[in-house]
């Protein structure tokens, strides 16, 4: 059975984008007699605010977007992380970190050859193969993705979209699975949760289709199954610019009190497959 789920930040107001979003998700699972799934990524709980929660699922509600189930919370699931991230650890594929933003932007200010990938610079590796750790610094780990590469051989993943594509685990370079601060990572739980709730589809923007290669390596070093994907287009504003939280006049608050349809104002959702 066809399971989606839409997973939003209670960090801000929903808008076009993210209707669009929970749209391809909620269709996916209808069309098919299927299941749609809610799950709040709230992780980041120093940006995360009740109201939110509650607006989110009003703004769904009101979308004609009913949800199966109770909607998750990653806060309520951070034990499972931890186990994850426990594991890897006895893989030896993750390491320590104690850089600062500010050392890590040094240090790579001071390289000829900054590592660089799809969304900016890379981490330079400086904790990779430390010997002593910092005294009294709380790390965070880091994915050693040349040792990952090695452990899971070639791996792939097929996209609605974009057809099947050879995973890079080395497109992010070695990413933070788990902050200091919060002891987990957007790729760490949702690899987690994808798995939990069984979902045999992740459908989400394409700006993510770089953060699915890390996906895969994670999968497979967890053991865990492999969902299809479907990386859809993103919604523009009239600029060209990406939708996000500061565009208030389109958040789907605004555009309900406003009477707007907001179908209207989006392509449809077949067009994105
Ligand atoms: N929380 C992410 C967003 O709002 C979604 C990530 C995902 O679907 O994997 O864009």
């Amino acid at each position: 059975m066809i399971r989606t789920r839409f997973a939003p930040s209670p960090t801000g107001k929903l808008h076009l984008g993210h209707a669009y979003a929970a749209r391809v998700a909620h269709d996916l699972a209808r069309e098919n007699g299927g299941r749609f799934l809610v799950r709040f990524e709230d992780i980041d709980h120093t940006r995360v605010r009740d109201e939110f929660y509650r607006g989110i699922l009003e703004d769904l509600r009101w979308l004609g977007l009913e949800w199966d189930g109770e909607p998750w919370r990653q806060l309520d699931r951070l034990d499972h992380y931890q186990t994850a991230l426990e594991h890897l650890k006895s893989l030896g594929i993750v390491y320590p970190c104690y850089c600062t933003r500010r050392e890590i932007e040094t240090e790579l200010a001071n390289l000829t050859h900054a590592p660089h990938g799809p969304e900016g610079p890379l981490y330079p590796g400086t904790c990779r193969g430390l010997k002593s750790p910092p005294p009294q610094r709380e790390p965070a780990w880091r994915l050693n993705a040349a040792k990952a590469a090695a452990m899971t051989g070639p791996l792939t993943f097929t996209d609605q979209r974009h057809g099947v594509i050879t995973v890079e685990p080395e497109l992010l370079g070695d990413v933070i699975l788990a902050r200091k601060d919060i002891g987990t990572s957007y790729h760490l739980a949702v690899v987690v949760d994808d798995a939990a709730q069984e979902i045999s589809h992740v459908t989400r923007g394409e700006d993510l289709l770089g953060s699915t290669h890390i996906h895969r390596v994670l999968q497979n070093l967890l053991q865990l199954s492999e969902p299809c994907y479907l990386h859809h287009s993103l919604i523009m504003d009239e600029s060209g610019q990406r939708l996000a939280k500061r565009h208030d006049a389109l958040s789907i608050e605004t555009l309900r009190e406003r009477g707007e349809d907001v179908w209207n104002l989006l392509p449809s959702p077949s067009s994105s497959e």
